[in-house]
């Protein structure tokens, strides 16, 4: 990432994981010891929080600490030092990364597209004085090696598909010439020694957002996940899986895909050993692979995916037109935050992102097309749906999360006019009030009692371009 080169100094190679939360099958650890071996060097894993990225909360701390805590108990286990550190009033710990980068031979991170991880890299990456390599731990198939330029998702599938195979099969993890243990410029957090609860309930972050009462943090939560996956969740998978009365239809994944405490391959692998059809095992790849990996390959190609601009042009254009339209839905970011609007299935939704932080695959696309009418114009409801699913969602701020709301305000054009949306399609709630039951489970879902979060007086614009 940056132009040095290996000089031979340093007394290790430091591998920072930002998001890869995880000690095994993990693409940037596995690079980070045979660079090392190749140097004989020992590999020091490194994992810091900071309070102040945007979006901070009891709910995504909480998440992110457990899933440390196992990082470091799965790295010991597989002799390497890792070492934590939780950024807090008492423990600052300025310029942490840098310091211990500079003592390194070599950086090797991860290659992530969006969000807070691919800003630190890069601007790591330009200011340290080491080599610094960036491995891909959240794709199967990592992008880089399907080459540039590919702009739709068919001739991404027709690049990707032949690659598959070659990147399932994980080769033996390589054995690290021995464990760090020389000295450390600060005072490492020993997690799993300390009692999570109060550390987060110490911080300067969010505290009123709550950790998920469904998805437990660490590593043991993710592997009875996937173990639901191949035993109750994939044999009927193509089936149930845009049921989102049935949420026990979906595999509740993402969130431990998103901070890697779970990686592609070890899902695929178990998906391959499941006894479920062809048909379920295709659509659960097609899920995982040819969209989410879709998205991953789509944000490297923007400078900003995050951002409004991403949006298709004719999208952007004809949203304009109507930027004036009358808007009689729009509702205040209050109503919108809790779901407390006056349209009862939208607050399902957004009950299940603020109650849970997670939401139903199928009801994610009504949640998204209905926020473009709640909203005064184009770009605010850019920012509200981005903001309350960065917010709220465990597996928000991810090439998902852009990708996917790119997709709603964008798609294929209707041929339809309409106030407000143009040409960009609507949807209905009928694949969920239609279904058996469906009116009773809105009603229902639209009722649960929600923490009482804050609200921001306005809709945060660019967190990004501040963070
Ligand atoms: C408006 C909108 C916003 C979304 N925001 C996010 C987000 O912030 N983070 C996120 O990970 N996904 C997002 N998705 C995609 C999808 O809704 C979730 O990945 C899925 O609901 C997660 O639940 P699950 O793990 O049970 O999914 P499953 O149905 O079990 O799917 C298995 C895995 O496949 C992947 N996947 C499934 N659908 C998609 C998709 N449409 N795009 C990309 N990957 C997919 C996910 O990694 C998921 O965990 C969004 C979709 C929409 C329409």
């Amino acid at each position: 990432m940056n132009a040095h080169d290996l000089a031979g100094g340093g007394g290790y190679v430091l591998c920072w994981l930002q998001q890869a939360l995880r000690a095994r099958d993990n693409p940037v650890i596995d690079a980070a010891i045979r660079l090392g071996n190749a140097l004989g060097l020992p590999v020091l894993v490194y994992h810091g929080v900071r309070e102040d990225y945007p979006y901070a909360s009891d709910r995504l701390h909480h998440f992110i600490l457990g899933a440390s805590r196992d990082l470091a108990i799965g790295c010991r286990a597989r002799g390497l030092a890792c070492v934590q550190h939780v950024d807090r009033a008492e423990r600052r710990e300025k310029g942490l990364v840098y310091r211990l980068g500079n003592d390194a031979a070599a950086v090797v991170l991860e290659d992530q597209p969006t969000f807070v991880a691919r800003w630190q890299a890069e601007s790591v990456a330009a200011r340290i004085l080491v080599p610094v390599f960036a491995v891909n731990a959240a794709c199967l198939v990592p992008p880089a090696v399907l080459g540039e330029g590919i702009g739709g998702r068919f001739a991404f599938l027709r690049r990707h598909e032949p690659e598959r195979a070659g990147w399932t099969r994980s080769e033996d993890e390589v054995a690290a010439v021995a464990p760090f243990d020389g000295a450390l410029p600060f005072e490492p957090d020993r997690l799993e020694a300390m009692d999570l609860d109060a550390l987060v309930a110490g911080l300067q972050i969010d505290h009123s957002l709550p950790a998920s009462p469904v998805f437990a943090a660490g590593r043991a939560a993710a592997l009875a996940q996937l173990a639901r996956l191949t035993a109750d969740v994939l044999p009927d998978y193509a089936a149930t899986r845009n049921d989102a009365t049935k949420a026990e239809g979906a595999s509740g994944l993402s969130p431990y895909l998103h901070f890697g405490v779970i990686g592609p391959r070890e899902v695929m692998q178990a998906v391959a050993a499941a006894a479920a059809g062809t048909r379920h095992k295709a659509k659960f790849a097609d899920e995982l692979l040819g969209w989410r990996e879709w998205f991953h390959y789509q944000a490297r190609s923007l400078a900003a995916p995050e951002h409004y601009d991403r949006v298709a042009a004719w999208a952007r254009e004809t949203l304009a037109v109507h930027a004036e339209d009358a808007r009689p839905a729009c509702e205040s970011l209050s109503a919108l935050l809790r779901g407390e609007t006056r349209d009862e299935s939208w607050n399902a939704c957004q009950r299940q992102f603020l109650g849970l932080g997670w939401m139903h695959n199928n009801l994610r696309m009504y949640w998204a097309k209905r926020i473009i009418a709640m909203t005064p114009d184009p770009e605010t409801a850019w920012a509200t749906a981005c903001y309350l699913n960065d917010r709220l969602s465990l597996d928000g701020r991810d090439p998902a999360t852009y990708g996917n709301i790119a997709a709603m305000f964008g798609g294929t054009p209707s041929d339809r006019e309409q106030r407000v949306y143009g040409r960009v399609s609507t949807r209905g709630d009928g694949s969920t009030r239609g279904r058996d039951g469906g009116a009773d489970w809105l009603a229902q879902a639209a009722s649960q009692p929600m923490p009482p979060v804050t609200v921001p007086a306005d809709v945060p614009r660019e967190p990004y371009l501040t963070a």
